[in-house]
């Protein structure tokens, strides 16, 4: 690995500016909640608190102000983001739609999707979801086999998806489909923005270790849409789908899913740890540093149109790695059980606990990552 790949990046004042008045909105929204709402980070639901935000103007910050945006850098999204995540902040009801469905309808969409998503994004108000895995196509999302096809002026489709998150509350899904058949499976998918209350969507969902209704199994049965659905050029799918994943994986979600549990821990262990103690600290603590710096780096990049996809993999590596340790850690250090019945602090470590192991498989396993980045180093 060269370092050139993350050259340093230090947060411009008007970035930093953010920080205060955004950590004085959580304060004000947040203050007095249970560390274990705290705990579901960025899966917490709360679609009025995504509007509070939107009416802020802290959603689509980087976006043209004649689509609802703030015209702010990725830098300045990086802090809001940062804030939100180590508060705790319920963010899913906005969290897709302003990481990484905006920002492909903003690259890949016409000026009708544009005009239509863009500011209800903005306002909080239109939550997405990604429609990519399907049973037997998680890591090999090229064979997927959800298909397209043409009906008169619109597109049948027919197939179903699974895992995918928040598709219960969620008013549209971008879907990565097949829209013709080619011997290689790279090619003939395509994207669409599908409308959950269309007719022909069921959403059944699917409980997760901890008991939430996280995910859901969404089934298409011969659901039309129109040829506006279409994102970007049809067949494209694969290469919009690559550059979405490079803004999925590289931000501070990737290694501040358990702050709510590093801090209570800090907190627990008081201003005078034993030695033991700060040497884990110390180890979190530094590491957090290290990832944050690197996560930095590739805002940077994708500020620039750069696509650091191999980047993004090392930060969504090594940071999932780091959090699937972090409950042991502090299990290892505090004198608590995890419970789901217990105080507060014991069901934020039972909760955590459950959810780590899904880590390092959302968004692309850890084998996976480990590939792509073998890939980017000529190795594989
Ligand atoms: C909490 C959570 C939320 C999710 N949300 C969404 C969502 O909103 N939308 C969505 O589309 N998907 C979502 N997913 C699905 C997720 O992207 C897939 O689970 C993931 O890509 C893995 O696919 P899979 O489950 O089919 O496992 P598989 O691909 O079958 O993998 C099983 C195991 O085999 C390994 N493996 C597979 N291929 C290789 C290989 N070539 N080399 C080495 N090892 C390999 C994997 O690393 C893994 O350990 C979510 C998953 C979770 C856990």
């Amino acid at each position: 690995m060269t370092l050139s790949r993350f050259p340093l990046c230090t947060l411009p004042p008007e970035a930093e500016a953010l920080r205060e008045p955004v950590r004085a909105f959580l304060r004000q929204e947040l203050g007095g909640r249970p560390h274990t709402k705290a705990g579901k980070s960025w899966m917490g639901y709360d679609a009025e608190f995504s509007r509070k935000l939107g009416a802020k103007g802290w959603i689509g910050v980087t976006w043209p102000k004649r689509h609802g945006g703030g015209e702010m850098s990725a830098l300045s999204r990086y802090v809001i983001v940062e804030e939100l995540l180590a508060a705790g902040a319920p963010v899913i009801a906005h969290w897709i739609a302003d990481r990484q469905s905006g920002p492909l309808i903003l690259r890949y969409g016409t000026e009708a999707q544009k005009e239509f998503f863009l500011p209800a994004i903005c306002r909080g108000e239109m939550a997405f979801c990604i429609g990519m895995s399907e049973s037997d196509s998680g890591s090999d999302l090229a064979s997927i086999r959800t298909r397209a096809r043409r009906a008169g002026g619109a597109w049948r489709i027919n197939g179903a998806k699974i895992w995918t998150s928040n598709a219960h509350r969620c008013d549209y899904m971008i879907t990565l489909v097949r829209t013709s058949d080619s011997p290689e499976k790279h090619q003939g998918l395509s994207q669409f923005l599908i409308d959950l209350k269309a007719p022909g969507i069921t959403v059944r969902p699917i409980r997760d270790l901890t008991g939430d209704n996280s995910f859901n199994e969404v089934v298409f049965q011969d659901v039309l849409v129109s040829d506006d659905s279409l994102v970007g050029q049809e067949g494209n799918g694969w290469a919009q789908v690559v550059a979405e994943l490079a803004l999925e994986r590289s931000g501070p979600e990737r290694f501040l899913s358990c702050h709510a549990l590093v801090k209570e821990l800090i907190d627990r262990l008081g201003p005078k740890p034993d030695a033991r103690s700060a040497i884990v600290v110390g180890g979190i603590v530094s590491k957090l540093a290290v990832y944050r710096q690197m996560s930095l780096s590739i805002a940077a990049r994708l500020n620039k149109g750069e696509n650091p996809a191999t980047e993004a993999a090392y930060v969504k590596d090594l940071g999932t790695t780091l959090e699937q340790d972090i409950p042991e850690m502090v299990h290892g250090l505090m004198e608590s059980t995890p419970s789901l019945d217990g105080e507060d602090y014991e069901q934020l470590l039972a909760y955590i606990t459950q959810f780590a192991p899904s880590f390092s498989l959302r968004g692309g396993t850890r084998e996976i990552l480990r590939g792509i980045i073998a890939r980017g180093l000529g190795v594989r």
